[in-house]
């Protein structure tokens, strides 16, 4: 059995950036960090998908809620 390492599993040279807000995705550029890409639409930054930090953004969004400005 072949263990495979999660830290770099889907994490390479190759991947997608994703907005955590519309779900707007594109290319990861090599050598361009998601984090310095924005999305189009939000102006927000764009995350590595399947990364830690998008997994977190997934789970702090309450399905059925949208996020809401606070008035
Ligand atoms: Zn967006």
């Amino acid at each position: 059995m072949i263990e495979q390492n999660k830290e770099t599993m889907g994490l390479g040279p190759n991947g997608e950036c994703v907005c955590h807000r519309c779900g707007y995705e594109t290319r990861h550029q090599a050598g361009v960090p998601c984090q310095e890409v924005r999305c189009p639409d939000c102006g927000v930054k764009l995350m590595r998908k399947g990364g830690h930090h998008h997994d977190l953004a997934m789970s702090r969004r309450k399905p059925g809620t949208a996020p809401a400005d606070q008035t």
